[in-house]
């Protein structure tokens, strides 16, 4: 699997902005894209998942290599398509960045493990030989969310078939046609591999009653599901064997021993990723407080607008809206139409005119406000002033809210980086760069657009989506 390089993004992003320009095409929805309609999505969750399961069996008489051949096929189709795929992200869903949503489609091609990464285990001894295999669980049932959909789709599609297994997708209802273009890609890349023409389905309207059927039903053995709180909870109640990937709010420290002026780069380059859409994206920041105007110069200098206190408090009055829950109690949640936006657009809400290149809003606040505890996934980066590394970490560690899902911290003080790793349990833990280097955007290791934190599986892979099975045999086929 071959890195990416800069000169690859920047030639992928050229040819996006060219094919913006010249293209016109705005006839699409959960069925069709221009003249092309999606194959493998349907009206009724009961027939795709029996088609899906149609998917499995196929997948399961195919060799290795023809499974590997139709992962070839399904790269090679995301990387063509990438530029459309995050334009119609961006259009249908309101929310992120079409240079950001190519480069992460290309991520998924290059560095999605694919058959590699099953591995069977033997175990010899006196009493013979033992195998250990990586076999598919059938029909995999996942729900994907609205922030990153054609990429979880192609990346979980990708780890799931080649575990051997068949897919049945209940898209984020908002973001339902660029999903369904990924699955019929992938359907497309398993035709032209010579592999089923359906191999992974999903639904032309994707509801709540559509995601308990396959919740419930007995053919799907697997559910995978990416989300935000709400969603996990529901599928690890459903009494199926399930992977969580749930909500984070990924906290950042910055210390004196840092290198300050690239901390400051390194942070805003993670949070504007995508317009702060990635569950991994730095969302609160504590810096010592002997440094914190050096870091907040440095995030100027890199596309900064500083707000003052009153600002940010009419900006999230704006960006967190009120609801009710069950019990009547009312609560924050975040406004859906603030989501994802530029920053140019957020501060416009507040009255704030700006240029284009003005990607993050910054803002001091304390560690009680809203912009801390609350998920935000838009580029705003409220920074807390803290007097030393024990307070960091005890209010870094708040501010994860028992996630353990992703942290960052810029040091060059071994103890303390390791002090706050320790503490915060997450499944990733970044150093000295911009967050999206813990999925394998400039560092090393695979990525995935399912990080599953509650269930324990971490950096999904094909590997998450098999079972084991084990075959004996006593007393025999040891060669030693
Ligand atoms: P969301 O939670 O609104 O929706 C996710 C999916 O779950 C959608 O398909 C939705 O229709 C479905 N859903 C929601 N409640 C459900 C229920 N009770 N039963 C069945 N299905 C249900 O998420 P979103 O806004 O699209 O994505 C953002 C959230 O997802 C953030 O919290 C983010 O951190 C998290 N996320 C996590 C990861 C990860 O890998 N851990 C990746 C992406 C997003």
């Amino acid at each position: 699997m071959a890195n990416i390089s800069e000169a690859e993004i920047r030639e992928v992003v050229s040819q996006v902005l060219n094919k913006m320009q010249t293209s016109t095409s705005t006839d699409w929805d959960s069925t069709h894209y221009g003249s092309r309609k999606f194959v493998g999505v349907y009206s009724d969750m009961n027939e795709a998942i029996a088609a899906a399961s149609d998917g499995y069996r196929a997948v399961r008489s195919m060799t290795v290599e023809q499974r590997e051949a139709i992962i070839t096929e399904i790269r090679r189709l995301t990387k063509a398509e990438a530029p459309v795929m995050a334009r119609l992200g961006v259009a249908e869903t309101g929310m992120g960045r079409v240079d950001h949503k190519t480069a992460k489609h290309i991520l998924v091609a290059d560095k999605t493990p694919g058959t590699e990464d099953i591995v069977s285990n033997a175990k010899t001894g006196d009493n013979g030989l033992t195998l250990i295999e990586m076999a598919p669980f059938g029909v995999v049932g996942s729900i994907t969310p609205s922030t990153n959909p054609s990429e979880t789709v192609i990346c979980n599609s990708i780890g799931m078939i080649a575990a051997g297994n068949g897919v049945v997708f209940n898209p984020h209802p908002n973001a339902i046609s660029t999903s369904n273009y990924a699955v019929d890609l992938v359907n497309r890349a398993s035709k032209a591999a010579g592999g089923p023409e359906i191999l992974v389905c999903s639904m032309v309207k994707p509801t709540m009653e559509s995601a308990s059927v396959m919740q419930s039903h007995p053919l799907v053995r697997l559910l995978v599901c990416t989300g935000g709180p709400g969603v996990v909870r529901a599928v690890l109640s459903s009494g199926k064997k399930a992977i969580g990937a749930g909500a984070g709010n990924p906290p950042v420290i910055v210390d004196d021993t840092a290198d300050i002026a690239k901390a400051g780069k390194d942070i805003i380059d993670g949070c504007t990723f995508d317009n702060n859409l990635p569950c991994i994206a730095e969302k609160e920041v504590f810096a010592f407080k002997n440094i914190a105007d050096e870091l907040i110069n440095s995030m100027i200098k890199n596309g900064a607008y500083l707000i003052d206190s009153a600002q940010a408090d009419r900006l999230a009055s704006i960006v967190l809206v009120d609801v009710k829950d069950k019990s009547g109690k009312t609560r924050k949640i975040v406004n859906r139409e603030c989501v994802g936006r530029d920053a140019s657009v957020l501060l416009s809400k507040i009255g704030i005119n700006v240029c284009k290149d003005i990607r993050c809003i910054i803002c001091e606040t304390s560690f009680d406000h809203l912009f801390v505890q609350e998920e935000l996934m838009m580029p705003i980066l409220p920074i807390v002033r803290v007097d030393n590394i024990d307070q960091a970490i005890d209010l870094a560690v708040k501010a994860e809210h028992g996630n353990r899902h992703t942290a960052h911290m810029h040091s060059k003080n071994i103890d303390n980086l390791s002090r706050f790793a320790r503490a915060v349990e997450t499944t990733i833990f970044v150093k000295n760069a911009p967050s999206y280097a813990g999925i394998g955007f400039g560092g090393e290791g695979h990525t995935t657009f399912t990080i599953a934190g509650p269930t324990g599986e971490g950096i999904t892979s094909a590997r998450s989506f098999t079972r084991q099975r084990r075959c004996v045999m006593a007393d025999s086929f040891r060669i030693i």
